[in-house]
């Protein structure tokens, strides 16, 4: 292992074996090229002589199935080449998943439904993208959804979401988001509203069953889903719940036994429950890398990464928003209006006060019309963030994607906050 490199690296792998290297230092641009043979690098093929340019946070590996040379050049904190990776058995499920494609094209059913699981920092989310990324390369179109809403891939943190896949994922930037579906959560961590959670899968996998009923290629490649790392105590039910909402015909359960043999358990056996380890390359990450890498998602969302996108900033009055957040604190059973439960109280709409309480907070731009239809239970269209409160003038500022004015003015309030530094 090497620490601390500048300049140029040249690797020769060997077949079946992976590159792999960290960017840390801020600032610092690491260059990727493939100079001779076939790699990959999460599933996406590398073009040779092209250069891929990774930047702090990323941490890659450059597997090879057959052997290649490949030069680094840049400052990487750790490079190194491993011989050992569990890239085989991965392989054997994406390889399991396309006999269950090529039955279900067949027989004109639907395709393979597979969920990965594992605690924090396995490789689930890496594990979602080989798959997608070996299915399109097949030539499938399957769906993804992201059901992290801390450490997710899709729209930004704190939703849930699916999003069709159509072509690998960028070497750099991951999946093209065009029209994902997406669902406003408002939390880091399911923990913060469980009801709403497991609405919100129900409510996502109804949709997308809907949206595989009409898409043949859809239908036939299936669907991959990323889950959370809360694998313990409620964050089980919550798998559980979400392998029932999906039907999902596999669950993929990386690196922790325990969880293996309690799914084993608990899931009809006509799911597979397959075990799997984890890459010794996954890193870990501290509690300030996730919150760095859930900030990083955000401003990607405005700025974009390596195609810089040019976001808005404009004001709104209060009076033209209506503010929402979902959920208000559980009344006693006693309380409540005859017919409903406590429990309903956490799912509700509930009217904000606009004021200095929105500073640096996210806000989702709901696609429903009024708040009489069911806006929770509504995907939305975009976010925006508050840069600025003026309680005098009472509006309020905006980072936006679009211009002026805001496509909709039913407004979902996110506990997660944002500081915008450009
Ligand atoms: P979380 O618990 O946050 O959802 P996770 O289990 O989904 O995490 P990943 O996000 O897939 O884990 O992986 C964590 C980090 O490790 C990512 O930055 C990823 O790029 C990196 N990584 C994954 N596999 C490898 C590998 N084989 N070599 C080097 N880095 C890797």
């Amino acid at each position: 292992m090497s620490e601390e490199k500048t300049t140029s690296q040249e690797f020769k792998l060997d077949p079946d074996c992976e590159l792999r290297f960290e960017v840390e230092s801020k600032n610092e641009k690491v260059t990727l090229e493939l100079k001779i043979g076939l790699a990959e690098v999460f599933g996406t093929e590398l073009v040779k002589g092209k250069k891929y340019e990774f930047t702090a946070g990323a941490k890659v590996a450059v597997y090879t199935w057959q052997g290649c040379t490949v030069e680094l050049v840049g400052k990487t904190d750790v490079s190194y080449v491993a011989k050992e990776t569990p890239m085989g058995l991965y392989l054997n499920c994406h390889a399991a998943m396309e006999r269950m494609r090529e039955a279900a094209e067949k027989d004109d059913t639907r395709g393979p439904i597979t969920m990965v699981v594992g605690p924090c920092d396995v490789g689930k989310s890496t594990l979602c993208r080989l798959l997608l990324n070996y299915a399109v390369r097949m030539g499938r179109r399957p769906v993804f959804v992201d059901l992290d809403v801390g450490q997710g891939h899709i729209a930004i943190p704190g939703t849930v979401g699916a999003l069709l896949v159509e072509r690998p994922s960028n070497v750099v930037e991951g999946f093209s988001q065009q029209a994902p579906l997406v669902f406003h959560f408002g939390h880091k961590t399911p923990s913060a509203n469980i009801a709403l959670y497991n609405l919100l899968v129900s409510r996502l996998a109804e949709v997308c069953s809907d949206r595989l009923q009409a898409n043949k290629k859809a239908r036939v490649s299936g669907i991959v889903i990323n889950t959370c790392g809360w694998v313990k105590g409620g964050g089980y039910k919550l798998l559980t719940h979400a392998a029932q909402a999906f039907e999902v015909d596999a669950i993929l359960v990386l690196d922790q036994e325990r969880l293996y043999n309690e799914l084993v358990r608990d899931i009809p056996d006509f799911v597979k429950v397959v075990f799997l380890p984890k890459s010794g390359g996954v890193v870990e990450r501290s509690q300030t890398q996730r919150i760095e890498a859930r900030d990083q998602g955000v401003r990607e969302y405005f700025y974009g990464s390596r195609t810089p996108l040019y976001p808005h900033s404009f004001e709104v009055k209060w009076s033209e928003a209506r503010l929402y957040k979902i959920g208000a604190p559980v009344l006693p059973a006693s309380c409540m209006p005859l017919g409903m439960k406590a429990e309903d109280n956490l799912t509700k709409l509930v009217a904000v006060t606009p004021g200095p309480n929105l500073l640096h907070h996210l806000l989702s731009v709901s696609f429903a019309d009024s708040p009489e239809d069911d806006v929770v239970q509504t995907n939305v269209a975009g976010f925006v963030c508050v840069t600025n409160v003026d309680v005098e003038r009472q509006t309020f500022t905006v980072l936006s994607p679009q211009p002026r004015p805001l496509p909709n003015t039913v407004l979902l309030l996110s506990d997660i906050q944002f500081m915008d530094s450009h």
